[in-house]
């Protein structure tokens, strides 16, 4: 699609744009909604096929974290950046490229705040501090609070057991048995936790030795790749990559819940109903991934306490619970009323007036 046509169909508010000659690199900052707050999203790196595939990515994920926001309830808006290079620059390369992206983020002067994503680091994110104070999930040693992947993952527990409760009225993990898809940085995390907690943990990750020491190191069952989705398992946590939940995908799922960490897990819309068809309870992405910002926005900006960051951690776990229960109510996706949610706190911007 043209860049043209992107913009018009698109419902944010401005993409700031710059292209850095001396790296050949497009900078697009897309703000979505400053509607409920300063408006934030993490910067994306990528080699795409074009331009427009830039902005399109840019766009999609502005608007998603929007809704991330108003549904877990924090006073910010949606954005992304996306720096579209034609290589993943390393060294002096890489430290221009950043240098010069800080100086847009700089001028942009707090209506955009930004963090981590793909291929940028939180070297990377600290360099952009230097220039001006307007990121999140520094390292601890830059003032900031530092990997997010424990509070991401932690988070997910909670929203495993809500689900599990949701379905067969117990939260407890002893005796159920769940598979981890894709091990890094959140899943390792998350399967530990749930081995600690008497759980039967499935792993499987593309890099197979990665998925073999994990499983080691937790006493997990390994499965390869392609295996994960006709492997029986009460709950199936998605913690690889996006767009895992597809037509071909979800008639072959044996579990009962989907509830994992990773972005944008259905391939398409049609795909919340098509896992509603199949009885299979689906966690929006979006809900139960958010541990992350919570802990970054939440220690950072708004001066939580650990203990602050562990109880809006568990409330997750409540909105996946009043997710579930009107869904089931009012016959709809699990997706659908995750929308209605977010769209009810931006249009009236209600907001939860206590942290659970
Ligand atoms: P990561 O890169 O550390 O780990 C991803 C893992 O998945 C890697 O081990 C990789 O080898 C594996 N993998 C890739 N493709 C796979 C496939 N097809 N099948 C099985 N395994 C595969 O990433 P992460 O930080 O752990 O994030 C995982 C997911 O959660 C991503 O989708 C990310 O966007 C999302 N997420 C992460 C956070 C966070 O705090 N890190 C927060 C919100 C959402």
């Amino acid at each position: 699609m043209e860049i043209e046509a992107l913009l018009r169909e698109w419902d944010g508010e401005q993409v700031v744009t710059r292209y850095d000659s001396s790296t050949n690199t497009w900078m697009f900052v897309c703000i979505h909604s400053s509607r409920l707050g300063p408006a934030t999203g993490g910067t994306r790196m990528r080699v795409y096929p074009s331009t427009a595939d830039a902005l399109m990515d840019g766009l999609r994920l502005s608007a998603g974290m929007t809704r991330k926001f108003a549904v877990v309830g924090l006073p910010f808006g949606g954005a992304k950046a996306v720096l579209a290079v034609e290589a993943i620059p390393a060294g002096e390369r890489r430290r221009r490229l950043i240098e010069a992206y800080a100086d847009l983020v700089a001028s942009l002067r707090g209506s955009f705040l930004t963090g981590e994503d793909m291929n940028v680091t939180e070297a990377d994110v600290d360099l952009i501090g230097t220039h001006g104070p307007y990121v999140f999930c520094r390292s601890v040693a830059a003032g900031g609070s530092g990997d997010p992947s424990p509070s991401t993952a932690l988070g997910v527990l909670h929203g495993i057991r809500a689900s599990l409760e949701h379905l067969t009225g117990s939260a407890e993990l002893r005796g159920r048995s769940i598979l981890v898809q894709g091990v890094g940085a959140v899943g390792a995390h998350l399967a530990e936790l749930l081995a600690a907690d008497g759980a039967s943990v499935i792993v499987s990750d593309v890099a197979a030795d990665r998925a073999k020491s994990v499983g080691k190191r937790v006493g997990a069952q390994v499965v390869d790749g392609d295996a994960v989705y006709d492997t029986p398992c009460d709950v199936l946590a998605p913690c690889a990559i996006g767009a895992i939940l597809n037509e071909q995908t979800i008639a072959r799922l044996v579990c009962k819940i989907v509830a994992g960490s990773a972005n944008n897990q259905l391939a398409t819309p049609e795909d919340a109903e098509r896992l509603l068809a199949r009885d299979v309870l689906y966690a929006p992405d979006y809900v139960i991934n958010a541990g992350g910002i919570l802990q970054c926005v939440g220690i950072e900006a708004l001066g939580w306490t650990r203990a602050m960051l562990d109880e809006r951690l568990a409330g997750i776990g409540d909105t996946l619970r009043r997710i579930y229960r009107e869904a089931g109510s009012d016959g709809i996706t699990t997706n659908d009323a995750a929308e209605r949610m977010a769209q009810a706190r931006l249009t009236r911007s209600e907001m939860p007036t206590t942290s659970r």
